[in-house]
Order: C-alpha cells, then structure tokens, then sequence
C-alpha cells in the first residue's frame, strides 16, 4: 500500500477534540493510511480522527494505545487536509476546529440504517387504474431510478396505499437499501435557455475556465436579473460534464427553494443540499455521497465549503457581497475567501456573482487577480427601476408616521392597477426603542449593553443581541410610572399597522426572519406572495436577495439614511449595495420598475451614487479613500475581542497585551485598544477590543501568534482572534 502505515507503526491522528494538537497512535491491524478515518480511544471514550500522518515519536513508545478501527468512509483527501491545514493558520483557529467543520455529520462511520425503496418491476396490473398507471410513468419515466415511498406517491400524485397496492401485481418491486442512496444523476446535456449575445459570452468565458481544469477566479457582476444565475449553470453543466464536481454556495436557505426547482429544470433532478435546515439523516447521506462523487452538485450554505468532494471543479458564491458568509461565531472565516482558497487547492474554478460586489473583489479584479466579467443589461423586457429620493424635510410627516405622502401616493397608484409595492424597512419588530414618558428611562437587556425590542407579534420585548425576552412591563422599570411605556421609532411591524391604517383594503403580508418559525413556512409565504396573494409587502432585508417578486413594481425604502449611521468601515458600501439590491426587486416582470428612497439627507454623496448608479465612481471613491487610510483591502486589520464576567479582568488582560506588543511592532503594524467593545456586554459577558492594523504585504498571522503565545488565559476569560473582521460590534 503505497504511503501507508502498516500494523503497529507510530501514526499521527487528528482528532475533533479541543486539544490543538496531533496525537500519536499505532496503526491497527490491517494498517492504515493518511486520510483514514479512524475512531480512537481517548481517555475512557472513543473518538472521530483523521490519519494526518506519521507519528510525532515524543511519547513513549510502550504507553501509545492502537487506532480502534478504520472507518468505511472515503479516506479525507491531500486537498481537504491541506485546505484546513492553511485555513486553521489563516484564521488562527487550531486544527481541530476545523476538522470539527469538515465532519459536521453524525455517526459518520456507522453501518447506514436501512429504508424500504420502489422501483418497477415487470408487466401490467390486471386492473389498471389512473393513479395506478400514474405510478407506472413515474417508474418508467426515471429510467429505472428507485424512490421512498413518500417521494413515489408524491411525484405521481396518489396516496402511499395505491404504490403498496401494486407490489402485489409485481408491476412494482419493494426492495431494502441502506438509507445513504446516491443522489440522482444531473444531466448537464440537457439544453439551457437560449442565451442572449453578452450572457453566451460570460458563459463561454466560465466554461473555458473550467475546462482547462486549474485554478482561476472570476467576478461575475450583473445587475439583478441580467441571467447571472443562467450563466453561472452553464459553467456547473460544464463541470458536470467533465465529471467534476462543483458547489454552490447561497447566503440565505430561503434562496435555495426557487433555486433548486431551477436546477431541477435546468438539469432534471434536484442537487444535494447542505445547511441548517437539512436532517441529520440527509446531512450523513451527502457527506458520505460526497466523498464517494455521487453527489455532483451541493447547493449549500457557508459550511458546505468543508464537505469532502471527490473531485472539486467549480465554487460559486452567489450574492458575494452578502455578510453572512462571514461566520461571526465559533470558527470565524469568510466563507467567499475561504472559497478562493479551497479552489486553489483543488484546481477549481470559483465564479464570484454580484450585482454589488463587495469592494475586496471589486479592488481583486482591478488588480488582475481576478477575471471579470460584466453582464449589462437586464434579460428580456425587464428595465432597471427607476429611482429617485423623497426628501423627507419638504414632506408631512405627522408624528408616529413613516410613509410619507408622496410614497403613500405612489402606493396608491399600484393598488389601483393591482400590482404590488414592497416597503423596505431593515428593522425587526414593532419598535426599536420603549422609552418611559414620565422619566425618560429607556428598556434595556438585563445580560447586554443593548435596547430590548419591542415584538408586538410575540407581545414580548426582546434582545436582539442575545435573544433574551421578557414581558412588556406596564409600568416604568425605573421611576414606577403606570402606563408610561411608549414605543419610539418603527420596525416592520409598526410599519405594517400604518400601511394598513393607509390602505384598509390592500393585503398586507411582513417578511421578517423572526416571524417564522421554519425556512419551509418562510419560503411559502414567499411563494404565495410571488403568486400574488399580497399587496403590499413589508420587508427586511430577508426580502433583498434574490427573491423574485413578478407583480412589484414599486419599492419604497423607508429609511435609506438608517445603514449611514454609525462608524462602520463598511456603512457606506452596505448602504449602497442594500439599497441598489432592494431596487432591483421593483420591476422583474414586463413592468418598468420604480424605487423611492425616503432621506433627510439627499445629498449625500452615498445616496446621490445609489440614485445616478454610477457604481464605478462610486468604488473608485471608496477605493481611493480606503487606499489613503490604508484599510482593507489596502491594508489589512484583525479583531481581538476579550470577553469576562468582570470588566476589569478582560481590561487588565488587554492592557497587558498592549504593553507587549514587540512581534506586532516588528511587522509595523499598529495596535489599538484595549477600548470597550461598541456592544460592551453580550449575554452578561463584558467586552473589550483591540485592533491591529497593518501594511497588506506583512505577515500579519505569524506575528499575531508570536504575540499571542506567551498568554496565559485567565480563568473565565475569553479571547477570539477575527482576522479581516467585517463587523465591529
Ligand atoms: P440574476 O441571477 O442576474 O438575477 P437570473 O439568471 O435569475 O438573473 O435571470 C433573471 C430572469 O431572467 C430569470 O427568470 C431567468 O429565467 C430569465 N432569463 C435570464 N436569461 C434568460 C435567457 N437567456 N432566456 C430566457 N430567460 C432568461
Ligand atoms: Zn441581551
């Protein structure tokens, strides 16, 4: 066996325990190799490890205890285990956190239970009904394909007793399987849409990448339905073609749903999904599918990146821009960098897909790092919308009101031609604040420096930090007032109430993350409204991406000047991607699309760029500001973030880092902090920042470990490591 270990030899194991280091095993009977997956004794238990290679040789010899067994898995390949090897150094994360990414799946090495399955067995049944030759098509139309019985009675459209009716006749046959089937084959011979003259191009261009077969990352920036989405299936067919296997990676499970009934279209099954909404039972199916390449495509979320693919072609990251490929907890990476580094291993292909890229690929592409490409105008008849600001100084606005005339006019106008506005508010809830009118005492979190939330829909306050809630109270906290307690400010609540107070006939449906309790209900309610059971839509900024709205033809933001506040290095670029994003909801269908932004500020120079849309003058502003700063993606910047039950502890153990700072001095990089956090106390925990800022060549990781080594944590502090943070709370 070539590279392996044989019976007894000194082999290193990882394992996904928090010890951050390699341990040494002998190598069971039978042997072993890299890669293996392997259960272990540790301590009293046995635990999941990868052979990551030969054994470190410091531990005496006669007390190393033997591998329990070799998994029946696909071994972890030279690709998955370099990646996590550069990606734990990257984020300063130890290995077996990232391993702990890698085999997010149960019982991994376990025999898979069994399932009962159906397929066609031979001749007619004597009596043939409708349902039960509906049956008989299904079978015979998947070509020899099996199915559930939930999945056969479903796709025919019967109930589960006319497929056990058939058993009997032999024209279907019931067999056991174990539960980890392959996925269905994707067909990438079927045709796709024909494509229009600059969509061909970007797709030939995607296509060309992915079969020279090496590495390469190309931005793909489109307005929202230019055919970014089209074009980027052309470039997965292409990978299937050449028997590789790509991903794609969506922000949001609320996507995937329309998402994956395209693919179906487009190639004529559904892909393998990965993200929280997927069962433990499925999650071990395409872990285990994945390895072996019997899942071709995984439409997945962030964490899909650590799944064992045989043979990894393409990596698309749709919607780029989006901050949630940033984990901000646990293990924090960016899953889009992280993509670009997986592909370079891999010799992948990653296609970046925006229509508002995130300034780091915009400055990439600039630099010839990245390919680009750029689809121009709108498929079809569909226009960009049209945009303009509703000065909110010139109208009246009577207090406790948050549409303005002109927009409630504008509103109006749709109604009466039955078409639908989206009103778009980025903040959850009823109202944002409840203040006391007796003393002025303002409802905070007991746990966190933050307000509590006023959520009418649950007739609770809540936390939005730490998701603590509690009654509203109704009297004052603080002075004992009786029925003092006022909301202040809206949410998408509150504003649902005004719309409906405006327009008493039109159907008013929210979209707010919290008012469902599963992706499935979420994506329902999406559906039905993109059927046209609402008609006026209010929204957070859940209903910016990518949803397809065909009857809207009107967006009104109702506070554009809201992401602006505050000393976020990235408020100006979210504002202006937020924004454009949302306009390009109004006006998908055949009808020219209008948005309104409402503003105190209409000059602005991030609202006047978000109005005129001259996105290249507006990131050639942001560049040549961020260049002059020196700040990302023209300097580089990592987050330490201390957090402990006393405020002292974590200050003390922040200045003490700050007095030793030579490995940080010896890069050039700056130090800033210890300060209190923007957030100064989470879930009870109080919080101090550092930040380090350095010049984009210098070696920022080893220097920061350099520092950090000789710390010693005090009890119950924490300290987290965030490098390229995106968020400053
Ligand atoms: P994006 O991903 O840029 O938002 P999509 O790929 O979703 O754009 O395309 C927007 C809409 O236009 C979709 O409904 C899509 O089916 C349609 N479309 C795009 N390109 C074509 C084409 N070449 N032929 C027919 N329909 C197309
Ligand atoms: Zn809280």
């Amino acid at each position: 066996m070539s590279g392996g270990f044989a019976p007894g030899a000194r082999v290193g194991v990882l394992t996904a325990e928090p010890l951050d280091r390699i341990l040494d095993y002998l190598a069971p009977e039978g042997g072993c190799r890299p890669g293996d997956f392997v259960e272990v004794p540790l301590g009293p238990r046995r635990v999941l490890g990868v052979v990551w290679g030969p054994g470190e040789g410091g531990f005496d010899a006669a007390r190393l205890r033997s591998i329990g067994r070799v998994l029946d898995a696909a071994p972890m390949r030279d690709e998955l285990r370099g990646f996590l090897e550069r990606a734990a150094e990257y984020t300063l994360t130890p290995l077996s956190a990232m391993l702990r990414l890698a085999t997010r799946a149960p019982g991994l090495g376990d025999a898979p239970s069994m399932q009962k399955i159906y397929r066609r067995g031979a001749g007619l049944p004597d009596r043939m009904t409708e349902p039960r030759a509906r049956v008989i098509e299904v079978l015979e139309g998947y070509g020899g394909l099996a199915f559930t019985l939930g999945e056969l009675a479903a796709e025919a459209g019967v109930s589960p007793g006319v497929v056990k009716g058939l058993l009997a006749t032999g024209a279907v046959l019931e067999q056991d399987t174990p539960r980890d089937r392959p996925y269905p084959r994707l067909d990438p011979a079927r045709p796709g849409l024909a494509l229009a003259e600059d969509q061909a191009t970007a797709a030939a261009r995607l296509c060309a990448g992915v079969a020279n077969g090496v590495y390469g990352t190309t931005l793909l920036k489109g307005v929202t339905g230019s055919g970014k989405t089209e074009v980027y299936l052309e470039a997965v067919a292409e990978c299937l073609r050449r028997g590789r296997q790509a991903l794609v990676l969506l922000p949001e499970i609320a996507l995937t749903s329309e998402f994956l009934a395209r693919v179906e279209r487009r190639f004529g099954a559904r892909p393998a999904e990965w993200h929280s909404g997927v069962t433990m039972v499925e999650r071990r199916r395409l872990w285990r599918m994945v390895g072996r390449g019997e899942a071709q495509l995984v439409v997945g979320a962030r964490s899909a990146l650590f799944l064992p693919f045989r043979d990894l072609g393409l990596i698309v990251v749709d919607e780029e821009h989006d901050s949630s490929y940033k984990q901000e907890e646990g293990v924090l990476y960016n899953a889009r960098d992280m993509a670009v580094l997986r592909a370079s291993l891999a010799s992948a292909q990653v296609v970046l897909a925006s229509a508002t890229p995130s300034l780091e690929s915009w400055a990439n592409a600039e630099a010839g790092k990245y390919a680009r490409l750029d689809l121009t105008a709108r498929f079809g008849a569909a226009e960009l919308p049209e945009m303009a600001t509703i000065d909110l100084r010139a109208e009246d606005m009577p207090a406790g009101r948050w549409i303005s005339p002109t927009l409630q006019r504008a509103v109006a106008a749709r109604l009466a031609a039955g078409r639908q506005s989206l009103l778009f508010l980025n903040r959850r809830g009823y109202a944002p604040v409840t203040v006391c009118r007796a003393c002025g005492h303002m409802i905070g979190c007991d746990q966190c420096d933050a307000r509590m939330v006023e959520h009418r829909f649950l007739k609770r306050l809540v936390c939005h930090q730490c998701g603590e809630t509690k009654p509203i109270p109704e009297t004052c906290p603080s002075c004992g007032a009786t029925g003092k307690l006022a909301p202040v400010g809206p949410g998408v609540e509150r504003l649902a109430e005004e719309a409906a107070a405006l327009f008493p006939a039109a159907r008013v449906a929210v979209l707010s993350s919290d008012l469902f309790t599963t992706a499935r209900a979420l994506k329902d309610q999406i559906e039905a409204i993109a059927g046209g059971e609402a008609d006026i839509i209010i929204g957070t900024q859940l209903v910016a991406k990518g949803h397809n709205f065909p009857l809207l033809t009107l967006v009104g933001v109702i506070d554009a000047d809201l992401g602006l506040q505050g000393s976020d290095l990235r408020a100006a670029e979210r504002t202006f991607q937020l924004m454009r994003q949302v306009a390009g909801r109004a006006g998908r269908g055949a009808d020219q699309g209008v948005a309104l932004l409402q503003s105190f500020q209409p000059e602005h120079p991030v609202i006047r760029a978000i109005l005129t849309g001259d996105e290249e003058g507006f990131w050639r502003a942001e560049a040549a500001e961020r260049r002059a700063a020196g700040m990302p993606p023209y300097g580089r910047l990592a987050g330490i973030i201390l957090s402990a039950p006393e405020a002292k502890t974590a200050f003390d153990l922040g200045t003490h880092l700050a007095r030793n700072d030579a490995p940080l001095r010896r890069i050039g990089a700056q130090l800033y902090g210890p300060a209190p956090a923007p957030i100064a106390r989470i879930r009870g925990r109080h919080r101090v920042r550092l930040l380090i800022k350095a010049a984009k060549g210098a070696a920022l990781q080893p220097a920061i470990r350099d520092w950090l080594a000789p710390v010693k944590l005090p009890a119950q502090v924490r300290l987290a490591v965030d490098i390229d943070p995106q968020s400053f709370f």
